[in-house]
């Protein structure tokens, strides 16, 4: 395998952060960019003695001059309290992002990699969610930001594909979870473990009967790497995500039971446009990448909430008020 100079715009994030380590490893030179939004430099502190491990502060919707062979580009907040404090911020850092990657990649003839999100697929109304559905999102409503921003996105990585030539690759990345989220993000699995270790209520938004499919950061990781390793005809866009469907209530279940908390479910309303149910249909990824997720939910779960129990909440501060 030869080694190679990889970008990761938002590096310092969940996802990126699991990222860069597993490049760093494999002994390519890796340079992270991030602008800390929703992250801080512990996630990447471990990286920064290896000499092929570079750390830039950047803001992706301003220009960046690097030559590099790979992109991988991960700069966004990913929680819906994080997209929706800026919604235009939102909306910039996905479409100028993108069309500053995609620049530098015609530029170098790097390959460039899109994590886009099954939130381009909305409220579905096909269920599970196969690549060829073209989706159902409301777009003037709350989580428009985040999903048209991601849906103008893929459209961009697509022309310069086809208008320029670049070498692209689009994974729709579906609920993701495991160590190092952040603490105060609000997303479902950091809030409900976060609550059962503290003894507080657990927050169920509407009934509870709402459904999510939680992949382990692991194999997530994985599917991204196999689909940039992948052959160049095999653009994408490809779902990445774990088929096993948990209703929120379950979910909420089960955090109880794996830490032992003697917190109570307490119901409050559920936010506008929230999906009723997501799924992936993961055939593609099966077929095309030989890959699926090997991490049964309960498995990582284990495993976030040691996270969560080593780490002090103080060295966190909330990104927003929206948590
Ligand atoms: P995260 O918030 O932990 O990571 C995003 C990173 O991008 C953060 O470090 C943040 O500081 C950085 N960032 C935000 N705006 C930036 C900007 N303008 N310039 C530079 N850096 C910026 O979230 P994550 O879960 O790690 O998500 C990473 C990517 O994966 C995002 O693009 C997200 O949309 C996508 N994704 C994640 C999930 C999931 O479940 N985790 C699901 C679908 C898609
Ligand atoms: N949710 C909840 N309680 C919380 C946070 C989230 O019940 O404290 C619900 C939320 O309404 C949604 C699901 O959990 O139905 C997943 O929410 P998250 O923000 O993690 O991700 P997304 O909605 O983007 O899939």
């Amino acid at each position: 395998m030869s080694l190679k100079r990889i970008l990761v715009t938002g590096g310092a994030g969940f996802l990126g952060s699991h990222l860069c380590e597993r490049l760093v490893a494999r002994g390519h030179d890796v340079i992270c960019i991030d602008n800390f939004f929703t992250s801080q430099k512990s996630n990447v502190e471990h990286l920064l003695a290896n000499k092929n491990f570079e750390l830039i502060r950047h803001d992706v919707t301003h220009p960046l001059w690097l030559e590099v062979d790979e992109i991988y580009n991960l700069a966004c907040p990913a929680a819906p309290g994080h997209y929706q404090y800026n919604p235009i911020k939102t909306m910039k850092t996905s479409v100028m992002g993108a069309i500053n990657v995609l620049g530098m990649a015609k530029r170098c003839r790097a390959k460039v990699l899109q994590a886009s999100t099954s939130e381009v697929y909305g409220d579905p109304d096909v269920h599970p969610q196969p690549e060829s559905y073209r989706g159902n999102v409301n777009p003037i409503g709350p989580r428009a930001c985040y999903d048209e921003g991601k849906r103008a996105a893929e459209t961009l990585f697509f022309d310069y594909h086809r208008s320029n030539r670049v070498n692209i690759r689009v994974v729709r990345i579906f609920n993701t979870y495991g160590p190092r989220m952040h603490p105060f993000d609000g997303r479902v699995v950091s809030n409900f473990i976060r609550q059962a270790i503290a003894g507080e209520d657990i927050t169920l938004f509407g009934d509870g009967n709402q459904s999510r499919s939680f992949c382990f950061v692991d194999d997530l990781i994985e599917g991204m790497i196999r689909m940039m390793d992948g052959p160049d005809d095999f653009v994408g866009p490809v779902n990445i995500g774990n088929p096993h469907e948990f209703t929120m209530k379950q979910l909420a279940e089960m955090v109880i039971e794996l830490t032992g908390s003697r917190s109570k479910l307490a119901f409050k309303p559920l936010p506008a446009d929230d999906p009723r149910q997501r799924q992936p249909d993961i055939t593609l990824a099966r077929t095309r990448l030989a890959w699926e997720p090997k991490v049964p939910l309960r498995e990582g779960l284990a495993r976030t909430i040691a996270y969560f129990r080593s780490i002090r909440l103080e060295d966190y501060r909330a990104p927003t008020p929206n948590y």
